[in-house]
């Protein structure tokens, strides 16, 4: 056969460090965004709050969390695109493709990785580091109890039943919700299973929020939470362009 494929195994289309340094650089700027997004919601519900938004993105709690965010978000988009690419790649073998064969289908593949997870990574991501400066801004303003807020209808049951059950009982602000069995300092928590945090557009708020102002917190979380995943979900699509540059050339 002419043109044969060269490589067993999607591992042989990355330099792993390459691809995690690039996707941690592109997601380091929005995650700081959502932080400082995080900040000024939560100091709007509090009543002379002390801190400043820039205050609480210099803490190392928060410093921390954007260097763990980033760094997981990119190992896992790594992975994800090393699963899919080895399918691909296992029929292309089976099915005795040639070398540009294969080449045209992860071009293709990759058109619908741009679509459907560049979104992903920009709302889940923006998700957790709003609510992570959230979260901070409330410990740091000596709030004591915090609640789940489900936003939207369609959510996950499990994110309903935190919402309802918080509203009766708020958790003291230092203690993790549970959310289905899964402990969770916020909504978007990086430390949650993917079934709990894909995606997920729930936020947190000071257990003394009343119900009404609940309804125009909820909107504002929106309205920032939009601000940053646009751009970031452009961000995420140039990098995957990037990569898919860069895989091509080890084929
Ligand atoms: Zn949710």
């Amino acid at each position: 056969m002419t043109n044969p494929i060269t490589i067993q195994n999607a591992d042989e289309l990355f330099d792993d460090q390459v691809e995690i340094d690039a996707f941690q650089e592109a997601s380091n700027q929005y995650l700081m965004l959502g932080i400082i997004a995080g900040a000024t919601l939560a100091i709007e519900q509090l009543v002379d709050a002390a801190v400043t938004p820039e205050d609480v993105a210099a803490l190392p709690a928060a410093v921390e969390a954007i260097k763990n965010m980033s760094l997981e978000c990119a190992e896992h988009a790594l992975e994800t695109t090393k699963g899919s690419l080895n399918k691909l790649l296992q029929q292309a073998l089976e099915d005795g493709w040639s070398n540009d064969k294969l080449a045209d289908a992860i071009v293709e593949k990759y058109e619908n990785i741009k679509k459907v997870r560049a979104l992903r990574i920009a709302r889940t991501e923006t998700t957790g580091a709003v609510n992570k400066g959230i979260v901070e801004t409330l410990k740091i303003e000596g709030v004591r109890y915090k609640v789940w807020v489900a936003i939207f209808h369609n959510t996950r049951d499990t994110h309903k039943q935190a919402h309802f059950e918080t509203h009766a009982n708020p958790v003291p602000i230092g203690n993790n919700f549970i959310v289905g069995e899964s402990p969770a300092e916020a909504p978007g928590d990086s430390s949650l299973p993917p079934e709990e945090r894909v995606n997920c557009q729930c936020t947190v708020v000071s257990g003394n929020f009343t119900d009404i102002f609940e309804k125009q917190y909820a909107i504002m979380f929106i309205r920032e939470h939009s601000s940053i995943e646009r751009p970031f979900k452009s961000r995420m699509k140039k990098e995957f362009e990037k990569q898919l540059k860069r895989v091509l050339l080890r084929l």
